[in-house]
């Protein structure tokens, strides 16, 4: 059985999960594990491996019911289907760059945005499954140490952005992508080092005459191409003109 119980960020709660516990590696074998763009970004980078590789070899793709957006998550293991293939029997084996829910947990986070202000909110539940034994004689911590303590603030403010696209898709473009789309936005998203060459060999942005400066440490700062990504999706799908504005100042 599980509970969610919503919780402000200056609100406490008890947990601790470490490997005494007899519950350990068991939520990393009971998994459907969606994988966000940063997410992605962040484990190929563990493994010095290309992007279009990584996604070959560690995920799979299906549309989003209803919006038609590509949705990437880890593939099945072999012999397990519900096995992380990254747990091992010392823990997680990517650790420093585990997926944002697997650093949430046992938080969940959602967001919601005034349509008169346009104003976005975070709200924040605790999740309480019976498996998991980590909520027994736990370290004390309000929402906002455990953010801090497990590293989520980038992955919140770059899967924001992603939420912002969803948000831009549903409202200006309802039903499904058609192909050039889906491409676009699966390249920007999923694919970084296939995107970097779009860039830099097929020359997609030389119109814009974005800022030197940023093109060069684009080459370079994954975080950052990602970021130019979600701004080349919303300028190329929705007709947003951020990009030309934060690039040429950058
Ligand atoms: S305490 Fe909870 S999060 Fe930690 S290993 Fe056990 S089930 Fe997983
Ligand atoms: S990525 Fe790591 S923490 Fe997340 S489910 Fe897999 S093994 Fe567990």
């Amino acid at each position: 059985m599980s509970d969610f119980i919503p919780i402000t960020t200056k609100d406490t709660f008890n947990f601790s999960c470490n490997d005494d516990l007899a519950c350990f590696n068991q939520c990393c074998r009971d998994l459907n594990q969606f994988l966000t763009p940063y997410d992605i970004l962040r484990i190929k980078n563990n493994f010095h491996m290309p992007s279009d590789i990584f996604l070959g070899k560690y995920t799979s793709e299906h549309s989003g019911p209803e919006t038609g957006l590509p949705v990437i998550s880890l593939k099945a293991d072999a012999d397990d289907a519900l096995k992380c293939p990254f747990v091992t029997a010392a823990g997680c084996s990517i650790y420093k760059d585990r997926p944002s829910s697997c650093r949430m947990y046992p938080l969940a986070r959602g967001l919601s945005r005034s349509r008169e202000t346009g104003i976005s909110t975070e709200h924040y539940m605790i999740l309480k499954e019976d498996h998991c034994k980590g909520f027994r004689n736990g370290q004390t911590w309000t929402v906002e140490q455990w953010i801090a303590d497990q590293g989520i603030a980038v992955y919140n403010r770059m899967n924001d952005m992603l939420l912002e696209i969803i948000s831009m898709k549903n409202r200006l473009m309802p039903g499904p992508f058609d192909i050039k789309s889906k491409l676009t936005f699966h390249t920007a998203c999923y694919n970084l080092d296939v995107f970097r060459k779009h860039i830099f060999e097929n020359g997609i942005m030389d119109h814009l005459n974005l800022n030197p400066k940023t093109l060069e440490s684009v080459k370079t700062d994954d975080t950052l191409l990602l970021e130019l990504g979600l701004k080349w999706i919303k300028y190329n799908l929705f007709g947003d003109r951020e990009i030309s504005w934060n690039l040429k100042t950058g």
